[in-house]
This record gives structure tokens, sequence and C-alpha cells, in this order.
């Protein structure tokens, strides 16, 4: 699919939206290509809007990935404030908000994620969810008005983006308080060892952890505040409550059209979806391995990856994805970069002090590296996702040896 008279319809403007339309023309595709999104932005960077945007170290112009003129440039027509409403795999067309009926010849399916509410906290100004430019923006504004009246603010989910409010509240000063329903923060992500470690961090930075604790719903009080009601029978009130409880991927338009979803759209290691001619990328997706368990994924590695891959694919320049996944959180000025997926994993050992000068965890299955968990360790994470995966990868035994220089096998995976 190369002709000038093909048009690719990309529905998404955000990472794996874009990166699939840029790799179409640099690859040499010389039809149409629209990229359609809802928001009314250019395509941004998300990962500041839980960082800098709220503590307003960066502006509009750096949160930007691409503006409009410069899509123009390479010939991609951007349409913001556009929603596809519906998409017909048989006749090649998606119906937009405005009414009209676009025809395509290959399809995009970029859509994201949304995130999870809890039930009854929709219509309160005090309780927010965090995904896009619009709702960091408004909780900054928010931040900026419990610091001016003294009010507490409450983040239900000790996850990454949870963690990353929390941070930036308290370097603005708030009174936070974190609320994990789980026996510790990043249950499902990080060993517990390391759990503990922000743990410890996030209280030595004066923010409070509720762990364990099931929130039974959020009661909006007045115009803007709200109280948070614990099935122990406790409650909290705060002028602004996150919720940071995980999304949910957008693959309603897919669904509908019949294409094979499964919490996610179903993608092979191609991003090709059950249904020709279309592919789909990013935090919309789920991708079945080669054993048949399904993965979802959501970093801007993988929204990266998956852009390009599906652009290839509906190019026939097929290039299955089998990079090491890899993903960072930025909390307080340390860095944690993970490379690998952990879970599985029966054996860990830290290399390192824990402290903030930087230490990294080793995760093995099996005998087998399959993740490192770098804090303030940057050597360390580059080295995990060059030799992960690979007969370069060090044994249990080289990890825990620390006079071994892991380093020198950087060479043997060149
Ligand atoms: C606050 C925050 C912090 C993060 N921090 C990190 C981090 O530190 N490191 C990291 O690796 N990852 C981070 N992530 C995750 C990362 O940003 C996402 O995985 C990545 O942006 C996913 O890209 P995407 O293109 O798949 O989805 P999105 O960026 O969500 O783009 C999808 C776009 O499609 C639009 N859309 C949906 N349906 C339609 C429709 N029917 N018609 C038109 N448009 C539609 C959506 O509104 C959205 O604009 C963070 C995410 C958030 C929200």
């Amino acid at each position: 699919m190369t002709g000038s008279d093909q048009h690719i319809l990309v529905i998404g403007a955000g990472q794996a939206g874009l990166q699939a339309a840029e790799t179409l023309r640099s690859n040499g595709f010389e039809g149409r290509i629209s990229l359609y999104g809802d928001e009314p932005y250019a395509p941004y960077h998300r990962p500041p809007l839980s960082k800098a945007w709220l503590t307003e170290k960066i502006d509009e112009r750096q949160l930007t990935i691409r503006d409009i003129s410069a899509l123009e440039r390479k010939g991609i027509l951007l349409r913001t404030g556009s929603v596809i409403e519906a998409i017909d795999p048989h006749a090649r067309s998606a119906r937009v908000s405005d009414g009209s009926l676009v025809h395509w010849s290959g399809l995009v399916l970029a859509t994201g994620a949304t995130p999870r509410r809890l039930p009854g906290s929709e219509s309160s100004k005090a309780v927010h969810v965090l995904r896009s430019r619009r709702d960091a923006t408004e909780i900054a504004e928010r931040l900026q008005h419990c610091a001016r009246e003294g009010r507490p603010i409450i983040i239900i989910g000790g996850g990454f983006i949870g963690l990353e409010v929390a941070a930036s509240a308290r370097k603005l000063g708030l009174d936070v308080t974190i609320v994990e329903a789980a026996s510790r923060l990043l249950e499902r992500v990080l060993s517990s060892d390391l759990s503990q470690w922000y743990a410890d961090l996030h209280r030595s930075r004066g923010t409070k952890l509720l762990i364990g604790a099931q929130v039974s719903n959020i009661e909006p009080v007045g115009p803007d505040q709200a109280i948070v009601h614990f099935a122990d029978g406790r409650s909290v009130q705060a002028g602004l409550v996150l919720t940071g409880i995980g999304v949910i991927p957008n693959d309603g338009l897919a669904r509908k059209a019949g294409i094979e979803c499964d919490n996610g759209i179903v993608v092979d290691d191609c991003c090709r979806t059950s249904v020709p001619n279309i592919v789909a990328a990013g935090d919309c997706t789920v991708r079945r391995l080669p054993d048949g368990a399904k993965i979802r994924l959501e970093s801007v590695q993988n929204a990266v990856e998956q852009g390009r891959s599906a652009a290839l694919a509906l190019l026939g320049k097929e290039k299955p994805f089998t990079e090491t996944p890899w993903f960072w959180s930025d909390q307080y000025g340390i860095k944690l970069q993970i490379a690998g997926l952990s879970h599985g994993a029966d054996t860990w050992v830290r290399r390192g002090e824990s402290s903030e000068s930087g230490f990294s965890i080793f995760h093995f299955k099996q005998d087998r590296l399959i993740a490192v968990d770098s804090v303030n360790a940057v050597k360390d994470h580059m080295l995990a996702r060059r030799v992960i995966g690979t007969s370069a990868a060090p044994t249990i035994e080289q990890v825990q040896d620390a006079r071994f220089d892991l380093f020198t096998l950087r060479s043997k995976s060149a």
C-alpha cells in the first residue's frame, strides 16, 4: 500500500498515532495521511502531565511533540477536535463527529485509554482523573487553590501516576495522603523490597500513606470539596481527590466493528488486528504473544514501537515488535527505570546499596534475567535493555558478586 491514490486514516493523535503517521511518510508512502484526534491540541507528551506540568516547570511549546505546521510539511493532515464515531471495515469508511464520512484504504487505530473512575464522583469539581492535558491543567489549578486555602489532597491509587502527582504536590508544599488498597505500593510492577523503598521515600518527603485501605465511596461536599469514606468507617475531607486506579483501553470503535478485542484491540507482534488493512498501536492494544498469552503495556516506548510497527505492516514491510519493554518514572527528582517485565520472577538480587545515589534490582526467572529496576542508575538500565533476552545477560552469581564488572558484558552483546 504505497500508491499516491491511497489514503491512510490514523485515529488518535497521541504518541502512537503520530509515530504511525510519520513512519508511513518516512517509509515511502506517497498517498494521503490523515491524523484525527478528539483533543483540541497537536500531539503532546503525556509523561510531564503528572510531573513538570503540575509544578509549572514546562510550557506548552515543550509539551508539544509535533505542531501542526511541522506535520503539514510532512504532508500529514492533522484534524484536532474531531471524534471518529464509527468505522466500517467493509465499506472502508469512518464517520466523523461533524457528520462527514472519511474513506480509507488503510486504518491505524491508536485511540489510547481512559482512566477508571470511582462511581458517584464524576460531578464534583474536587474529584479528578489524570490522562489529558486538560485534566492536568485543571489539577494544576486545584493544587494552587488547595495551597492557598490550606486544604489537603488525597490520591487514591499508589501506582505511578498517583505517586508522581504526590511528589509534585509535595513540591508545592501541600498536605498529601496516598490511599492504596493493596498491601504495598506499585504491587503489580515492583519487588516488595523496592515497593518498601518507595514507601519510605514518600514518607520521608512528608506524604502520608494509607496502605491496605479500601475506599467505599467519595462524597462531594459543597462546590469544591469531597469526603473519601473508607470501608472501615473512617473518612477524610479534601480539596482535591485524584483517582489513579488504572485505565481502560479505548477499544469500543474496534469492538463495534467486529475486530477482535479482549480488554484492548488484539494485535500480533506486527500490530495487525483480526481484520486486513487495519492495524492498532499503543495503549488501546493487547498483544498476543507467540505462546498465546496476551500482554498489555502502557508506556511511551510501547506506543512509539507499536506505532512504527503498525505503519510498516500497512506498507507490507512487517517488522515484529521484539524490543525489551522499558519504562520510567520520576518522583522527587529520583529516576526509576524499568527494563523488561518482572512478572513471574522467582529470584531477585539487589546490586548497590538502597540509597538515592543509585542501585538496581535484577529479576530472574529460572536463572534467566528477565527484568532490571534501576533507581538513579542509568548505566545499569541501559545495559539491561541491551542484554535481557540475549546470551550476554549476567547470571545470578555475577550480579551477586559486587567485584564482577557487569559492563564487560556490553562487548559480549555487541
Ligand atoms: C500523566 C501520565 C504520565 C505518564 N508517565 C509516563 C512515564 O513517565 N513513562 C512512560 O513510559 N509512560 C508514561 N505514561 C504513559 C504514556 O504516556 C502512554 O502509554 C502513551 O502516551 C500512550 O500513547 P497512545 O498514543 O497509545 O495513547 P494516547 O496518548 O492516549 O493517545 C490516544 C489519543 O486518541 C484520542 N482518541 C481516542 N478515541 C478517539 C476517537 N474515537 N476519535 C479521535 N480521537 C480519539 C485520545 O483522546 C488521545 O488523544 C504516562 C501517562 C500519563 C497519562
